[in-house]
């Protein structure tokens, strides 16, 4: 079910559109991130090369702008290994050797990794929607429906009802389910509050807005650039400098404090804020301190400089790229908002939470590197589900076989998944 006239038209079409190599994933505290990207890269070039869309196999460098950020690299660099990256696609470069590779990069180290792409999520998600809906008779999408309520009940046997708001004529449906998965983005903690189930959680919601650089920067750089994030104990990149596979050039995203899920114009956030503010501080699922410490004031004063002020955010770029001007930048690009879920103490989670409750297996916190690492969180998530009983293959496995036979899986990627990624349900 998806509410808007098309499938992707949210977060999987407004983010940086990169296929992200594992190395800034800890192996241990996000290892199913960085077992996700690993698998992710390989699903996604199968399915773009099957399908002749573009998967440019750009790579990245991360760069340090000092000696103290360049510690950060070295660890990189050993995650990188350790989370399944060759020496041959990951190595540690001095500036000179920047220098070489990329002239106008100014740093002092740098990671250089080879297994970093750039796609569009947004074409490659609404293709694989087609492909579906036109191979398998089963697979339907309802457009303009939008989920406004979820009743399921304990006993799994008696199945569970969604009901639904018709976009266009704005009637109100109900649907029986035997099973649901709630992958609604940022607004999957509004549509879990609906079953009324008891937890912890709050969301805080990042617009990430990006600046398109005119074509005279087009061959500044042949590979898109990172840095050592500012604000490292938080879940965010700083602004990169990005190659999109259009050809357009880009700085972004930043991490602009919005107040809801869809707060990508400014009427629309102004109109949120007192909701929001009332949710966080006395309603049902409040969060017992205040979110405003220090570190978090200091990561809501810059960001939201960013957003105000083009300058402030160039100049962050400006770092690594010296010769780029904030006055050359007067497009904007296609923002999009993540949701950030925060527990009852104000601290931000870092991976995704798969809450099963009854017969309803709700996605939160899907955040970067999401769009990766989709193929195989999807298949651990399944095959979870199967372990556990709750989901079966016909008697004759077509379920798994449809999903490998419509494009070019590898069956050995999709063991891995099984076996490496453990996804734990909450
Ligand atoms: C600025 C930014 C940059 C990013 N860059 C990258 C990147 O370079 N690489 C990467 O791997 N990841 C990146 N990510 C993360 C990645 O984009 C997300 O993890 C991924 O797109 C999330 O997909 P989703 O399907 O969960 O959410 P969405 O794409 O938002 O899809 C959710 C869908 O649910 C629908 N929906 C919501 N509520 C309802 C309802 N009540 N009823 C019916 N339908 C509903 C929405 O309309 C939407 O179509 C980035 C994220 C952001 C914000």
């Amino acid at each position: 079910m998806e509410q808007e006239a098309k499938p992707a038209l949210h977060t999987s079409s407004r983010n940086t559109g990169k296929v992200h190599a594992p190395f800034i994933y800890h192996p241990e505290k996000k290892r199913v991130w960085a077992k996700a990207a690993l698998y992710g890269y390989q699903f996604w070039k199968n399915y773009c090369e099957a399908n002749k869309i573009p998967f440019e196999e750009d790579g990245v460098l991360e760069v340090a702008t000092d000696a103290d950020s360049a510690k950060i690299l070295s660890f990189h660099l050993d995650w990188g290994i350790k989370n399944g990256l060759n020496y041959d696609e990951i190595k540690l470069l001095d500036q000179n050797e920047v220098k070489m590779i990329e002239p106008h990069v100014k740093c002092h180290q740098a990671i250089l990794c080879k297994k970093d792409a750039s796609v569009d999520y947004g074409q490659i998600t609404r293709l694989l929607a087609n492909h579906f809906l036109n191979n398998d008779r089963e697979v339907k999408i309802a457009t303009l429906s939008k989920v406004i309520n979820i009743k399921t009940d304990r006993n799994l046997d008696l199945p569970g009802i969604i009901e639904y708001q018709n976009m266009d004529g704005n009637a109100v449906r109900q649907m029986k389910f035997d099973f649901l998965i709630n992958a609604s983005g940022s607004n999957a903690l509004n549509v879990m509050n609906t079953t009324k189930i008891e937890h912890g959680y709050q969301d805080l919601f990042f617009l990430g807005e990006y600046w398109i650089a005119p074509s005279k920067y087009n061959n500044l750089t042949r590979r898109s650039i990172y840095s050592i994030p500012q604000f490292h104990q938080f879940p965010f990149l700083d602004p990169h400098w990005i190659i999109r596979t259009n050809g357009h050039r880009e700085i972004g995203p930043n991490a602009c404090p919005v107040f809801s899920p869809y707060g990508y114009d400014k009427l629309n956030n102004l109109k949120e804020f007192f909701p929001k503010l009332y949710k966080l501080t006395l309603g049902e699922h409040r969060i017992n301190k205040s979110i405003l410490r220090k570190e978090m004031f200091n990561l809501v004063a810059t960001e939201a400089l960013s957003s105000v002020s083009k300058r402030y955010m160039i100049k962050r770029v400006k770092k690594f790229l010296p010769s780029i001007e904030a006055k050359d930048f007067t497009i904007r690009g296609t923002s999009g908002i993540r949701a950030n879920i925060i527990d009852k103490n104000g601290d931000f989670i870092s991976s995704p939470i798969f809450k099963l409750h009854n017969n309803v297996l709700h996605i939160l916190n899907y955040n970067s590197p999401g769009a990766t690492g989709v193929f195989p969180i999807a298949y651990a998530l399944v095959f979870k589900l199967v372990d556990k009983g709750i989901l079966r293959y016909n008697n004759n496995g077509i379920e798994q076989r449809k999903l490998t036979n419509l494009t070019p899986f590898d069956e050995k990627l999709i063991e891995n998944c099984r076996k490496e990624i453990e996804v734990e349900f909450k």
